[in-house]
């Protein structure tokens, strides 16, 4: 790997000494991690039933090392949302938000999604979670990601950052801010990024940041927590646009990362004009001292500003026969009702159940609004692929289980059927205890249900 020399010159200037492990350890391979989706499984059952050794991580308890080169990707334990595919040093930042159940919490810059589904996991999906991502095209990911880790409480919102400022400012206990950055902790993972390193992209991710941390502050409710990181290495992208904010914005304050095992940020080299010895709060990960690729993290406090409230949701009235194909459905399928004491709401073609704390959308592009429960074709309800990932096979009246590796298991993945006499309707697939598709009997087959976007080659 060749790395720019304007880069190279700097980081050696900034670590010193330190700079030839530094420089050693980014020739080396990437550190892969995988963290347990705790909404559907405890992190040591998850360890004791995954067939390769995986090493515990200290800052995050779910999380585990991975080995080079093993492809977690393809177990069928990853298509049950058990567990999220995640560089290790990416999972302090969901850690450092400290988010209690019943928390509102906005993630601000989400795709695809590693850190909203471990916010959801750290409160069991009690609260509400927004998801925002400005790009439209990598919200797909995101909605796809939170779906199979079957989160029920979350908004997935495609908007700038300023108009969710303007709407909804004040509202949220906890903001996280997972800024855009000129991405030097993901050199040994994408050469893309290499190939963009400039130093004027450095500036100019430092220019954004500041504002977007100004709209992400202004989100923050009085006594709330913001939570800032990106994964890059360089000051004036961290310890610099956190100790410019730290001046424009007297009402927060820097707070303490209790997290195990992190090094702790750089107040030596903030510039003359920005010196605060408080910096040492902020937290960074370095690929030559941790088992992870690089990250800077900051958890500031607004010790006073207003408390405002989420507009509450107010459902527009979904038509009597469509809730009534609900209910023969629920009725038919399930041993539980998932949309019980909610709002249902169609939206287009497709019917949700809202979460309890959800605001009113006031114009804002909501890509999706709490649990897609089905899709309405004409007089027929098809159950969405995320309502039997937000299921547990006791809540289904019939499922037809697997362990990992069946081979009939692994040809419904690929988009197959399965021969299995019983009534006609619909019955949950399930792999080790957990749900992974719906499929529909009709006449002993089980027609296949696994959304062909996601089905195996
Ligand atoms: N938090 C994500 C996760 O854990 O999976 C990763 C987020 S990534 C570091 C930064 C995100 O910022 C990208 O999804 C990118 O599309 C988004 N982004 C880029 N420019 C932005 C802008 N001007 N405002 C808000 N978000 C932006």
């Amino acid at each position: 790997m060749v790395f720019p020399t304007k880069f190279k010159a700097k980081m050696s200037k900034l670590l010193g000494r330190e700079s030839r492990d530094f420089f050693t350890a980014l020739h080396q391979h990437d550190v892969k991690g995988l963290r347990a989706n705790t909404l559907k499984v405890d992190s040591e059952s998850l360890e004791k039933s995954l067939p390769w050794p995986l090493a515990p991580l200290p800052w995050c308890p779910s999380g585990f090392q991975l080995q080079h080169g093993v492809a977690a990707g393809k177990h069928p334990y990853h298509a049950a949302g058990l567990y999220y595919l995640q560089e290790p040093s990416a999972m302090a930042v969901a850690e450092a938000a400290s988010v209690s159940a019943g928390d509102l919490i906005l993630d601000l810059a989400a795709a695809p999604g590693g850190k909203s589904s471990h916010l959801a996991a750290l409160t069991n999906d009690v609260g509400l979670l927004v998801s925002n991502e400005v790009n439209a095209k990598r919200c797909k990911a995101l909605l796809q990601n939170l779906e199979r880790c079957g989160i029920r409480h979350a908004l997935v919102v495609n908007e700038r950052v300023e108009r969710l400022a303007e709407v909804w400012g004040g509202c949220f206990d906890k903001v996280l801010l997972d800024a855009p950055c000129s991405g030097e902790g993901m050199f040994r993972k994408n050469d893309e990024a290499l190939a963009m390193w400039t130093d004027e992209r450095v500036a100019h991710c430092a220019r954004l940041q500041d504002r977007l941390l100004d709209d992400a502050a202004s989100l923050v409710k009085g006594g709330g927590r913001l939570v800032y990181s990106t994964c890059t290495f360089s000051p004036e992208e961290n310890e610099w646009v956190v100790a410019k904010f730290l001046k424009r914005w007297p009402a927060f304050q820097l707070r303490q990362i209790g997290l195990e095992g992190l090094a702790p940020g750089r107040p030596d080299w903030l510039p003359e004009d920005l010196k605060r010895d408080d910096l040492h709060k902020t937290r960074r990960i370095w690929p030559h001292l941790h088992p992870g690729e690089g990250h800077f993290i900051a958890a500031v406090e607004r010790i006073s500003g207003p408390i405002e409230k989420l507009l509450p949701f107010r459902a527009h009235n979904t038509a009597p026969d469509i809730l009534k194909l609900w209910q023969q459905f629920v009725g038919a399928t399930l041993l539980i009702d998932p949309a019980r004491g909610k709002q249902i709401v169609q939206y287009g073609d497709h019917l949700y159940a809202i979460p309890p704390l959800a605001p009113f959308p006031k114009g804002l592009k909501i890509r999706r609004i709490g649990l897609r429960l089905a899709s309405i074709r004409g007089k027929r309800l098809l159950p969405s692929h995320a309502l039997v990932m937000a299921l547990r096979p006791v809540q289904v009246r019939e499922t037809l289980s697997f362990e990992p590796q069946h081979p009939e298991l692994l040809r419904y993945l690929q988009g197959h059927p399965i021969e299995h006499r019983g009534n006609d309707g619909w019955l949950a697939i399930a792999v080790g205890g957990h749900c992974l598709s719906w499929g529909r009997r009709a006449k002993g087959i089980v027609k296949n249900a696994y959304p062909k976007g996601l089905r195996r080659r």
